[in-house]
């Protein structure tokens, strides 16, 4: 039976956001198992694992992050957790610690933790890990067997981080509710398994007003390292609903955009969530947004500091030839630009990357 007749849904079973939540990891670590391996990238170890070490319950290991998200470090890290006998992994980190343990998780059968220390994508409740190859180039993805067990948020860590980073992951939240709105409207798959649920574009739409409305004073709170309800506001949007979002509602042209200028080296420099903010609003030409939605989402990328020109995301006077290349790759024929319920060419791409980018210039 074909498993796309069906609407599907799935979650992280627990998600706690809060200033100071990072304190109850070792009590949440006794919940679920006897004993953690911390996966830990270079800043969290210098600036978290202390605190959590000088702690009085000690059931844990630490093991630093090499760096990337690869085959050989997912191996390295089961073999480690193995040697430990852990039973529950933590993430400490950003989206690659993240996709890491997820997959080392699942490997062993253990429980997952997420503690994100960056709110700039969507990784840390998703069933989801993006594995690369040793030179950081995408290889493939691993869709897990269960959404993490918990991911625990704690939102002065995010405060502290760089807003450039927050803004980023505002710009791949942008994106849930239109790709939602296209795979709810064409009956697309989405990332679990099935078809969209009207409870997932609930929350996409959620997601879109959520940053609308509090993405500016979010960002200013970042700036200032100072947690405020519209901060937290935001964090959940960015991670909570944008999670759940792509997940159970789909993917489509934002993120098949975004896939296309990664062809382009100079696009390499920027964050995920900037170039899947271009990707929205290329895609808004290319479903014929209404224009005052068209200005809306313009305003807001402006307000924020979110790229609406192809310079602001490193390319710099493109060539035809570049924007083919772009366009062919968002095309490619396993790209989820094909959940538009309208038609797709790469001529029309090229057009609307263009309309974007001239309308990003007049603002
Ligand atoms: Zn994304």
């Amino acid at each position: 039976m074909n498993p796309v007749l069906f609407q599907s849904a799935i979650f992280p079973a627990r998600y706690l956001q809060g200033q100071g939540a990072i304190n109850l990891l070792p009590e949440w670590i006794g919940k679920l198992g006897t004993k953690a391996l911390i996966v830990a990238g270079g800043t969290a170890l210098r600036e978290l694992v202390p605190n959590i070490e000088a702690r009085e319950v000690r059931n844990f290991l630490v093991e630093t992050f090499n760096g990337e998200c690869t085959v050989k470090e997912i191996n390295r890290i089961t073999e480690v957790a193995k040697a430990g006998r852990c039973d529950v992994v933590v993430a400490l980190g950003g989206g690659k610690v993240i996709d890491t343990v997820k997959a080392v998780a699942n490997e062993l059968d253990a429980k997952t933790i997420i503690v994100p220390t960056i709110a700039s994508n969507d990784a840390p409740c998703s069933a989801i890990s993006v594995v690369y190859t040793e030179s950081g180039s995408f290889d493939h993805v691993i869709h897990l067997r269960q959404n993490p067990n918990l991911v625990l948020l704690d939102s002065e860590i995010i405060a502290n981080a760089p807003v450039r980073l927050l803004v980023a992951g505002m710009g791949d939240a942008l994106s849930t509710w239109f790709e939602a709105d296209a795979c709810y409207n064409s009956g697309s798959p989405n990332e679990a398994e099935g078809r969209c649920t009207l409870s997932a574009l609930t929350l996409a739409r959620l997601c879109y007003d959520t940053i609308l409305k509090f993405g500016v004073q979010a960002a200013e709170s970042c700036r200032l390292k100072i947690v405020t309800p519209a901060l937290e506001r935001v964090i959940e949007a960015n991670t909570l609903m944008s999670g759940l979002g792509f997940e159970s509602a789909g993917l489509a042209s934002a993120h098949s955009i975004h896939n296309g200028l990664t062809q382009l080296p100079a696009t390499h420099a920027y964050f995920h969530g900037e170039k899947v903010a271009f990707g929205v609003l290329a895609g808004m030409f290319l479903a014929n947004r209404p224009v005052s939605l068209i200005n809306e989402v313009y305003a807001f990328c402006g307000s924020v500091g979110l790229p609406v020109t192809l310079a602001q995301i490193g390319v710099i006077n493109p060539t035809e030839d570049d924007l083919r290349k772009v366009a062919v790759a968002t095309c490619a024929p396993a790209e989820s630009i094909w959940h538009e319920p309208f038609q797709i060419n790469p001529e029309r791409v090229t057009e609307c990357i263009k309309l974007a980018d001239a309308r990003g210039r007049e603002q």
